[in-house]
C-alpha cells in the first residue's frame, strides 16, 4: 500500500471510530465510568481479538495483560468454545429448571465441576446453584447461608462478615458484602447485617510485624468481630481467597488457616468468593486449595467459561445441602438463566479444554514460577514498593521512596499516569490508586509473559521519566 492510501485508509478508521464514540455517548451507560470525562476522550473502541491481544477501531493491537476482566482464562478465538455455543444454541438456545425439567450442558457442567472441586473428606462439595454472574452467586450466598441457619431453628445468625476493600460484586447484596465505601455510598449500603473488618494487607497495617505474624493479627479481627456481635448471630464469613479488584492482595500464608480455626470454633460458615481464583488462576483448580482452607461454599464465575458468555454460580457442600435440600424443601430462590443451556455448554467446553491441555498444571509448574521470576526482578526497580505475584495474578506498588514504602500524593494519581502509558504502548495493566496490578490469561506462553514484562517495564520507566520531568521525584 502506497504512503497516501495507508494514510487515507487510517483517516477513514478514524472517522468510523469517532462515529461510533459519539453514538456511545449518546446511549451507552458504561458500567463504572464518569461519562463526563469519557465523552471528551471517547471510548476506545474494541473490534477483534485472538489469542491474548485485542484490537481496537484504529487497528492498534494491544497485549490483554488483564484477560479482558479476570476472566478470558483460554484466550480469544478458541474453536472449541465457539463451536460448543453454535452447536447448542442451534438445538436448545434456552431452557429453564424451574418446571421440574433440566437441561443436558447444565446437568453435565454441574457434575464436571464437581469433579474438580476441592477434595474435602470430611465435607465434599455436592451441589452447584447456577446464576448468570458472579454477583447474582453472591446474592445466592446471602440467601442460601441465611435461609441454612433458619432452616437449623438459629433464626438470630443473620449476620455475614466480609473484609474492607473486598469486592463481590455491583448487586444490592454484592456491594453490601464487598467493603468499596464508594460503592456503597451509591445506593445507601451496606444492606442490614453485613459488617466488614479490615483486609489482610500487609503493606498497608503490617507495621514491624513479620507477614506471617500480621496474617495472625489480621485474623483475629474476625475473632474480635465475631465477639463484638455475639457468636450465636454470626452466620457465615465471605472473602477472596486472593483479593482480586482491591489491588491482587495476597494475604500472608498464616491467614486463611487462621480464619477458618476461628470459624470452626464458632460454627460460623466458611464462603470463599472464587470468581477470579476459581478455575486454575493461582495454578490450582480453586484459590482455597492453594491458601489452606476447606470452604463450605463457593462462588465462581469469570473462568468458568472464560468469559465468552455470562455464567455464575455458588457450589456447595454436603454441610449446606444436608440441610437446604435435606431438610428445607423449596428453596425460593433461582433465576431466569439458571443453568442456561449454551453458557453451561460453553462452561464444558472450557472445562475440557483446560483439563486435557492441562492448563491448570502448566500454570502451576512453568507460568507462574515464571512471572514470579521476573516479578523479583521488578523489585529493583526504583519506583516499585512492593512486586508480588500468586500464580497468574500479580501486583506491582508504586511509591514515592523505595526504602520507606512512602505513598505517592493521592491526586496525583500516579497509577493512572501508569495505566495511560501502557495503552499508548500497547499493553492493559490495570490501576488500582497506585497499584498496577495484572492477570494475563492461563494460555499464555512463557515469550508472551517475557513481551508483557518488557512492555510493563517499558511503561514504569516512562511513568517515572514523567514524574522526574514534573518535578514530583
Ligand atoms: N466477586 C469477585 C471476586 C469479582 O472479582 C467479581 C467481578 N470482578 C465479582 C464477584 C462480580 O462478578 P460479576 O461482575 O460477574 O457480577
Amino acid at each position: 500500500m502506497s504512503t497516501t492510501t495507508q494514510e487515507s485508509s487510517q483517516q477513514q478508521k478514524h472517522e468510523a471510530t469517532q462515529d461510533i464514540q459519539v453514538l456511545d455517548s449518546a446511549h451507552y451507560f458504561h458500567p463504572f465510568t464518569d461519562h463526563a470525562s469519557l465523552a471528551k476522550r471517547g471510548a476506545r473502541v474494541i473490534t477483534k481479538a485472538e489469542g491474548i491481544y485485542i484490537w481496537d477501531s484504529e487497528g492498534k493491537k494491544i497485549l490483554d495483560g488483564m484477560s479482558g476482566l479476570w476472566c478470558v482464562n483460554v484466550g480469544y478465538g478458541r474453536r472449541e468454545l465457539i463451536e460448543a455455543a453454535t452447536k447448542q444454541l442451534e438445538t436448545l438456545p434456552y431452557y429453564n429448571s424451574f418446571f421440574q425439567t433440566t437441561n443436558v450442558p447444565a446437568v453435565e457442567l454441574a457434575n464436571a465441576i464437581i469433579a474438580v472441586s476441592p477434595k474435602q473428606p470430611d465435607n465434599p462439595f455436592t451441589h452447584v446453584f447456577f446464576s448468570g454472574s458472579g454477583s447474582e452467586g453472591n446474592d445466592t450466598v446471602v440467601r442460601a447461608v441465611r435461609r441454612f441457619w433458619d432452616i437449623k431453628g438459629e433464626h438470630q445468625r443473620k449476620t455475614i462478615i466480609s473484609r474492607w476493600n473486598a469486592y463481590h460484586g455491583s448487586t444490592v447484596a454484592a456491594a453490601s458484602l464487598g467493603g468499596m465505601k464508594g460503592m456503597h455510598e451509591h445506593g445507601d449500603l451496606p444492606i442490614p447485617g453485613i459488617v466488614h473488618i479490615d483486609q489482610p494487607y500487609w503493606a498497608e497495617h503490617g507495621g514491624d510485624l513479620s507477614p506471617e505474624a500480621f496474617g495472625l493479627k489480621a485474623a483475629s479481627w474476625l475473632e474480635d468481630k465475631i465477639l463484638e456481635i455475639g457468636p450465636e448471630k454470626v452466620a457465615a464469613f465471605i472473602g477472596e481467597p486472593v483479593q482480586g479488584a482491591g489491588g491482587v492482595i495476597i494475604p500472608p500464608s498464616t491467614y486463611w488457616p487462621e480464619i477458618q480455626r476461628i470459624c470452626r470454633k464458632y460454627g460460623v460458615l466458611i464462603c470463599a468468593d472464587e470468581v477470579i481464583c476459581g478455575f486454575g488462576r493461582l495454578g490450582v483448580w480453586f484459590g482455597c486449595e492453594k491458601m489452606g482452607f476447606e470452604p463450605d461454599m463457593i462462588t465462581f464465575a469469570k473462568g468458568v467459561t472464560s468469559g465468552y458468555i455470562p455464567l455464575g454460580g455458588t457450589m456447595m457442600t454436603k454441610r449446606v445441602t444436608d440441610v437446604l435440600i435435606g431438610l428445607g424443601g423449596e428453596f425460593n430462590h433461582g433465576y431466569t438463566y439458571s443453568g442456561h443451556p449454551v453458557a453451561c455448554a460453553v462452561g464444558l467446553a472450557n472445562l475440557r479444554y483446560l483439563q486435557d491441555n492441562k492448563i491448570v498444571e502448566k500454570v502451576a509448574s512453568e507460568l507462574a514460577p515464571h512471572l514470579a521470576q521476573h516479578f523479583e526482578a521488578l523489585k529493583d526497580h526504583p519506583l516499585v514498593g512492593m512486586a508480588e505475584s500468586c500464580g497468574l495474578v500479580a501486583g506491582i506498588l508504586l511509591v514515592k521512596n523505595k526504602a520507606s514504602r512512602e505513598a505517592f500524593d493521592p491526586a496525583l494519581e500516579v497509577g493512572m499516569i501508569c495505566r495511560t502509558h501502557c495503552f499508548a504502548n500497547g499493553l492493559i495493566m490495570r490501576a488500582v490508586g497506585d497499584r498496577m496490578i495484572i492477570a494475563p490469561p492461563l494460555v499464555s506462553t512463557k515469550q508472551e509473559i517475557d513481551e508483557l514484562m518488557r512492555l510493563v517495564h517499558l511503561c514504569l520507566n516512562l511513568t517515572l521519566n514523567e514524574l522526574k520531568e514534573r518535578g514530583v521525584l
